[in-house]
């Protein structure tokens, strides 16, 4: 059956799927929500059977009703390749009591390499289908690990261009040194002065700009999104839900029907969000474990049904969650308001003015399935101590919250349903904290310099302390050229952006 796309905010909008893409964003704000959530085709005995790409595509061809068969294999094969260091794309690793399913093995070490590593296939064939004769320029704002998965994704993509915005006094030195060595000529790397709100901020101005939007056009361009809002994300994070409880049932660890629970470190709310599509197309998933750091919004907010924003910006060691809006929450509150995109639009507002919304109390009965906890920084580097000490395991801080909030799960409600882990990022991308955390003497060591160098010296004390090997991604950056060297004002992103496409005059 044939997927249809609306926004979250206007039920007049019908669009496919490979237009939905293409847009990324709504006009009127809103997200793009698909008409119904498919069922899967597929029994979960012949899914055990199955490689990633296998499953994939039987996950996304029920979103991707637009796409031939010819065309999503294509997208999938091309994705899903060596640039993994595994073959099983993501791994399951059983320690402490609990799955974790490890997200981290594409080219970036950090879970946005699942959908971005797709993404920029899945944009190519959109715009072929749709006869989009432009280069598409992609625009990105980042706080650090979309910049950069999304940078490995589009280099050398044909048809694309991709410009990253991130700033500069405000990522890890790690962070930096894999974006600005980004090889592809049609990559732009810009660091800006000031934070990343500031950022988010101007792209947010230049795809609002409609003088620049015909100017582009004329010249042969036009704008897209790689950000986690786009349906061209949200659709390859599901695939891995689907897998997980595949490779359970393949090994023996639970038989078919068994429920498990899955606990998503989360900040924009897409991979939690992927999760939940996946129990709603039949993957028997009994609770939906929401981690939050010390920005606890969404606890909050699964406590007491109300949202706010309107508290402090705490920074932590798990930047990549340091977030006081979950974009993608607008699609489960758009379901659980029942499919009411008047509703939907009233929170939203809400949330753009006040910096709050209230949802009802039907509504809030319509979350039963989600448990929202979260792990101050303390227990996040005590919860990478101890899964080090007692299991051997070395996780970064993303998943350590996660880790952190399942114990206290356990503790509260004694339900012992085995349980999914998402582990979104590779301990070596953050290695600082979690040196903090297994071996605080060597972390700071140097009198608490921080810099690329004296962040590569403790890489190698952590593959030591880890037993593991230093991930290709992180001893390719050590020694590659800067080749980006490009800082701007806050106020001269758009003309920075003019400048790179040849815009002037
Ligand atoms: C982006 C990111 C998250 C948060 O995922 P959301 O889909 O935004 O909830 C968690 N951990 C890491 C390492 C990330 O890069």
């Amino acid at each position: 059956m044939e997927v249809w796309y609306s926004s979250t905010r206007n039920g007049g909008i019908r669009i496919k799927a490979s237009e939905a893409i293409l847009k990324g964003l709504s006009e009127d704000g809103g997200l793009f929500v698909p008409d119904h959530i498919p069922e899967l085709e597929k029994s979960f005995q012949e899914l055990a059977g199955m490689s990633y790409q296998e499953t994939a595509y039987e996950v996304m061809k029920l979103y991707l009703t637009d796409f031939t068969k010819e065309e999503l294999e294509s997208c999938i094969s091309s994705a899903y390749d060596s640039k993994f260091d595994t073959e099983e794309i993501a791994p399951l690793v059983h320690a402490d009591g609990a799955y974790f399913l490890e997200l981290f093995h594409g080219s970036t070490i950090a879970f946005k390499d699942m959908a971005l590593s797709i993404l920029p296939y899945l944009m190519t064939v959109s715009a072929k289908k749709n006869k989009v004769k432009n280069e598409i320029v992609i625009l990105t704002a980042t706080s650090g690990d979309t910049g950069k998965a999304a940078l490995a994704g589009f280099a050398g993509v044909e048809g694309t261009k991709i410009i990253v915005f991130y700033p500069k006094n405000g990522v890890s030195p790690i962070q930096e040194r894999q974006m600005v060595t980004q090889k592809g000529e049609n990559t732009y790397v810009v660091g800006i002065h000031g934070n990343f709100d500031d950022a988010q901020t101007g792209v947010k101005k230049i795809f609002a700009d409609k003088e620049l939007e015909e100017r582009m056009n004329r010249q042969g361009y036009q704008f897209s999104s790689a950000n986690s809002i786009n349906i061209g994300r949200l659709v390859p994070q599901i695939v891995y839900y689907v897998y997980a409880y595949a490779r359970l049932l393949e090994r023996g660890e639970i038989r078919e029907g068994d429920k498990i629970n899955v606990v998503v470190p989360t900040g924009n709310f897409g991979n939690i969000l992927a999760a939940f599509y996946a129990k709603n197309m039949g993957v028997p998933i009994g609770r939906l474990i929401c981690a939050s750091n010390e920005n606890k919004v969404l606890y909050d907010f699964f406590r007491t049904g109300e949202y706010d924003r309107n508290r402090e910006f705490v920074l932590t060691s798990s930047p990549s969650m340091d977030i006081l809006i979950s974009s993608n929450l607008e699609r489960l509150v758009y379901r659980i308001a029942g499919n009411d995109p008047e509703k939907t639009a009233d929170f939203m507002k809400a949330l753009g003015g006040e910096g709050r919304y209230e949802i009802t109390g039907e509504m809030r009965e319509m979350l039963g399935d989600f448990y929202g906890g979260y792990a101050s920084e303390e227990e996040t580097g005590e919860t990478i101590r101890e899964l080090q000490k007692k299991a051997g395991y070395v996780v970064d801080t993303h998943t350590a919250v996660a880790a952190c909030v399942y114990r206290k799960y356990v503790e509260e409600t004694g339900d012992r349903t085995p349980s999914v882990i998402a582990s979104t990022a590779s301990p070596f991308k953050f290695t600082r904290s979690v040196m903090d955390a297994i071996a605080p003497v060597a972390a700071s060591g140097d009198a608490g310099q921080c810099d690329a160098a004296t962040d590569f010296e403790l890489v190698d004390e952590l593959a030591a302390l880890a037993g593991k090997k230093v991930p290709g991604a992180i001893e390719e950056i050590r020694t590659a050229p800067v080749v980006h060297d490009h800082v701007c004002g806050k106020d001269e992103m758009r003309r920075t952006v003019e400048e790179f496409l040849g815009l002037q005059g």
